[in-house]
């Protein structure tokens, strides 16, 4: 493997993946680096069923894998690594990771979001206990059991009609009466029977000793305690950009998400982000591939002139 190439990919959730794709194939040197599994955040979904080519759906999993096999079959090389500091710097960027230094034209963002927590006590002490953060990943652990997931997205109501064929019951949490989740999946979680939903309520508090046991829920209404027995708690109320290395650098918006125009250019040349780190990304796979197509096809141009 070099340490100099044309282009670096920072993150192989199907933005960066897409991205790899179109640089590996216009001849680019490109490296790809991931610090996980490639695929991103859909690796934690079962069955994705909005990308378009496949009327069945596909594992996220899958097609993590499929977009990674298709870019490797073009030339792109993947690093396994976290970064660890980026030197934005007029000829040669500077990536610094945890597996050594490597030097790139131009770099494409591309790392995504993460999993947002309810910082309430308890969470952290009972993550990996109860808590989780991941349905398709910890769901068939509660078998025959009560759970509970927090959120009104379509993250947390596709997870509650996941976790549904396994636990006893499902109780939905969500602070307010109405959820955000697309009209389709409200009309499957609504229409199963072993799913409830807890309007109007917050966990404030989640107990156990050593296992999850109980959560302490307050009324966004009227304040009033009520408590809910629980084995297992899934966390999904959204998600925060993995921008933290670009404060200072970049302009980013007053949640963390990268500023970029329409070409996905930042404010400093040859310098792109895509995907789900960016600020106003749809935050579907289809949107952060185009993110991905658009970023390489900005620096193709870049490293044309
Ligand atoms: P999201 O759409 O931002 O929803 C987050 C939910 O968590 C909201 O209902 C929000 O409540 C609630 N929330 C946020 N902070 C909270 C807190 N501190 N305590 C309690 N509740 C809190 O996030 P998401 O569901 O992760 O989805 C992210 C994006 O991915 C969306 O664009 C979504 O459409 C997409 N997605 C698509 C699929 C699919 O199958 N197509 C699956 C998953 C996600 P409020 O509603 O009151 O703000």
């Amino acid at each position: 493997m070099n340490n100099r190439y044309q282009v670096a990919i920072i993150g192989g959730g199907p933005a960066g993946l897409t991205a790899g794709l179109y640089c590996s194939r216009s001849r680019f040197s490109t490296l790809l680096i991931e610090r996980g599994i490639v695929g991103g955040q859909i690796t934690n979904s079962e069955r994705v069923e909005n990308y378009p080519g496949f009327p069945e759906g596909i594992p996220g999993i899958r097609l993590g894998q499929l977009i990674h096999e298709q870019a490797a079959g073009y030339g792109l090389e993947t690093l396994s690594a976290e970064v660890i500091r980026a030197v934005p710097a007029a000829k040669h960027n500077l990536i610094a990771t945890s597996e050594g230094d490597y030097a790139a034209e131009s770099i494409i963002i591309a790392s995504g979001a993460q999993y947002r927590k309810l910082g309430v006590p308890g969470e952290d002490d009972l993550t990996g206990k109860g808590v989780s953060y991941c349905a398709t990943c910890d769901g068939p652990l509660f078998k025959g059991k009560a759970v509970a997931v927090v959120g009104g997205g379509d993250a947390a109501v596709t997870e509650a009609l996941y976790l549904s064929k396994f636990a006893s019951s499902v109780k939905v949490i969500h602070r307010r009466s109405e959820l955000r989740a697309s009209r389709i999946v409200q009309e499957r979680a609504m229409s199963e029977p072993g799913i409830e939903f807890v309007w109007d309520s917050v966990v404030t508090r989640i107990e156990g000793e050593g296992i999850v046991r109980q959560l302490v829920l307050k009324s966004t209404k009227d304040g009033r305690i009520s408590v809910l027995e629980v084995a297992g708690v899934f966390v999904a109320v959204g998600s925060e950009p993995n921008s933290a290395q670009w404060r200072g650098l970049l302009p980013l918006d007053e949640g963390g998400y990268i500023i970029t125009n329409e070409l996905m250019e930042t404010s400093i040349p040859g310098v792109f982000a895509a995907g789900d780190v960016r600020h106003n990304s749809a935050r579907q796979v289809i949107t952060a591939a185009g993110d991905g197509a658009t970023a390489a096809v900005s620096a193709a141009r870049f490293l044309s002139f």
